[in-house]
């Protein structure tokens, strides 16, 4: 038995990709985009005949979601090594960044945003839910599906993807 809440956001975004990329990818661009998370409880639930409930959706959702309006929703996706990171810092310090480990691929946007969501959570929540899945549609017709553990794919350290707050870089 299992019981997951799944919560979906819509943002756009732009970014390029510079490892082997072929010539369009690596000219910025921008996707409207799907973020969905899937939670499960920590530890198992039984619906109690009372509040029935794995967790009070606003308060799972809430700081989630003000973090994919306010933050990733018309940001800028940056491999931390793109020359453009720096003259975008430099003349640009309004824009919204996401600096990302190498090239900002979905593949990698997906975990660092079930790393990010877990962070949240944890802050908000103290450990009573767990990421399961993270899925991000990058088109309408595809998708990457993150499951586990992101500390297996994704640099130690302290990058922002660790971190409960709203940062990004
Ligand atoms: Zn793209």
């Amino acid at each position: 038995m299992s019981l997951a809440l799944r919560f979906r956001r819509r943002f756009s975004m732009a970014h390029r990709l510079t490892s082997g990329a072929a010539a369009k990818c690596a000219t910025p661009h921008g996707h409207d985009e799907h973020v969905t998370v899937e939670l499960v409880a920590a530890q198992p639930i039984a619906l109690d005949g009372e509040a029935n409930m794995v967790a009070e959706f606003g308060q799972a959702k809430g700081r989630w979601h003000r973090f994919v309006d306010e933050r990733l929703d018309h940001g800028l996706q940056l491999s931390a090594s793109d020359p453009l990171l720096a003259i975008a810092r430099e003349r640009f310090p309004e824009w919204r960044l996401i600096v990302t480990p190498g090239d900002p691929t979905t593949e990698l946007l997906a975990a660092l945003l079930a790393a990010k969501c877990q962070a949240i959570l944890d802050d908000e929540l103290g450990g009573a839910l767990r990421v399961r899945r993270v899925i991000l549609d990058e088109t309408p017709t595809n998708a990457v599906v993150f499951e586990g553990d992101p500390r297996e794919v994704l640099p130690a350290g302290d990058g922002w993807w660790w971190r409960p707050d709203e940062s990004t870089s």
